[in-house]
């Protein structure tokens, strides 16, 4: 195996999962740089960063509970404040929100609003049609499906060819068909090409504006922003990685996710790595099997080297309910050798509280046992088998 393969591997394996779905605040920034108008505002994680914003924004302000879930308005996560005194009211009793199960830990703080009218439009794939369609309709605001049920002419749609791309007569024509007033109308096509361009250029599976509004003194802008991203095109958006998925409310998976490690926490004792998602998952089964537990699900895919193997090891050391490590490796490109450097290398640098079981089979697995046989103990040892392995690990648990 050559070097080139197994940096493919590990690209592969560890490559940082992006949050495909995007917060409203990011949604924002988002359309902002394909040119979609939105109200000013900035994002506050405290009481009185929210207040900062307020004043910074202009009062009135609209302070919204920034959580991946729709009908936050109804749930009380969107307020109102004309005032500083309002904003921080507000900024109290939202923060720490549960909205759906979705608890609030960041606010988005922007100028309010007057409302003349609330509109909905989108643009997403329509697979079947082999087609991107673009959705739009004069009664925005609530639920694009409550729309569809109960009115479904009240939606006019646009098909795009993806190669023969956009036209603005086209847009034009949608957006008369789909009754927005007068007022709107110019607005609304250049901002509908636009999201368009955001949609395609910036790789999004759903680009969403509900409302999409007209304000009382003529303005076109949006209002509220839902933004998928098809992270199949994660490849060709370096500036993807803001959108890291560490929203986690669990401090291992955070700790995990800044390691790289493909790590899931879960409530048992028996603390688990293996190479390969499939392998990983037999682990926790025969660990169940044999009346233990797992404290974990952790990947750490192929041809790990002696820094992912501490990094897991760290992890699985900082969790508190661990009381057994169970090191499952089946070398395929993995060298088994090169994983027993590895936990050799990350015994040095981490102070373990708990044994490890290590079983340790394929390519290279005689010379990866024979690195290990001078550090074996009470703290490290070695099982023939995923079995033998497992047993050993839950028997440990109660030692
Ligand atoms: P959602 O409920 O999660 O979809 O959150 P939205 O951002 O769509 O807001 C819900 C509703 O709150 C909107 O449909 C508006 O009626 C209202 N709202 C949001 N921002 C403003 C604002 O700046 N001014 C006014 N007057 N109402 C707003
Ligand atoms: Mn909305």
């Amino acid at each position: 195996m050559t070097e080139n393969e197994n940096e493919t591997e590990n690209e592969t394996e560890n490559e940082e999962r992006i949050a495909v779905d995007l917060y409203e605040y990011q949604g924002k920034q988002y359309f902002a740089r394909f040119g979609i108008p939105t109200s000013p505002g900035g994002v506050a994680d405290t009481v009185d960063e929210a207040v900062v914003q307020a004043d910074a924004a202009g009062y009135p302000v609209v302070v919204k509970a920034q959580v991946k879930v729709g009908g936050r308005g109804k749930a009380g996560g969107i307020k109102l404040a004309a005032d500083a005194a309002e904003a921080r009211r507000h900024a109290e009793a939202i923060l720490g929100m549960d909205i759906k199960g979705h608890v609030v830990h960041r606010l988005w703080v922007e100028h309010a609003s007057d409302i003349a009218r609330e509109y909905y439009a989108s643009f997403t794939l329509d697979r079947p049609a082999k087609l991107h369609l673009g959705m739009l309709s004069a009664e925005g605001g609530v639920e694009i499906e409550e729309v569809a049920a109960t009115n479904p002419d009240a939606i006019a749609r646009l098909h795009v060819d993806p190669v023969r791309g956009i036209d603005r007569g086209a847009v034009a024509d949608w957006v008369e068909r789909a009754g927005l007033d007068e007022a709107a109308r110019a607005q609304a096509t250049d901002l509908l090409v636009e999201l368009y361009r955001c949609y395609v250029d910036g790789d999004c599976d759903l680009a969403e504006i509900n409302p999409l509004i007209l304000t009382t003194d003529g303005r076109v802008h949006a209002l509220d922003a839902k933004v998928t991203l098809d992270d199949n095109a994660s490849f060709r958006h370096p500036e993807w990685a803001e959108y890291a998925a560490t929203e986690s409310e669990d401090p291992r998976e955070v700790m995990a996710k800044e390691k790289g490690l493909n790590y899931i926490g879960l409530s048992g004792t028996v603390g688990i790595i293996a190479n390969g998602a499939g392998l990983a998952m037999s682990t926790l089964d025969v660990v169940n099997q044999v009346g233990g537990s797992a404290a974990n699900f952790l990947d750490i895919g192929g041809g790990a080297n002696a820094d992912v193997m501490a990094a897991a090891l760290e992890v699985i050391n900082a969790d508190p309910a661990v009381r057994s490590i169970f090191v499952n490796i089946f070398g395929g490109i993995t060298r088994v050798d090169e994983v027993a450097k590895g936990v050799i290398e990350a015994l040095a640098r981490v102070d373990l509280r708990s044994p490890i079981v290590l079983r340790l089979d394929g390519t290279n697995a005689d010379a990866g046992r024979a690195l290990l046989a001078p550090h074996l103990s009470d703290r490290l040892l070695s099982e023939p088998t995923m079995l033998d392995g497992a047993r050993r690990a839950v028997a440990l648990v109660g030692s």
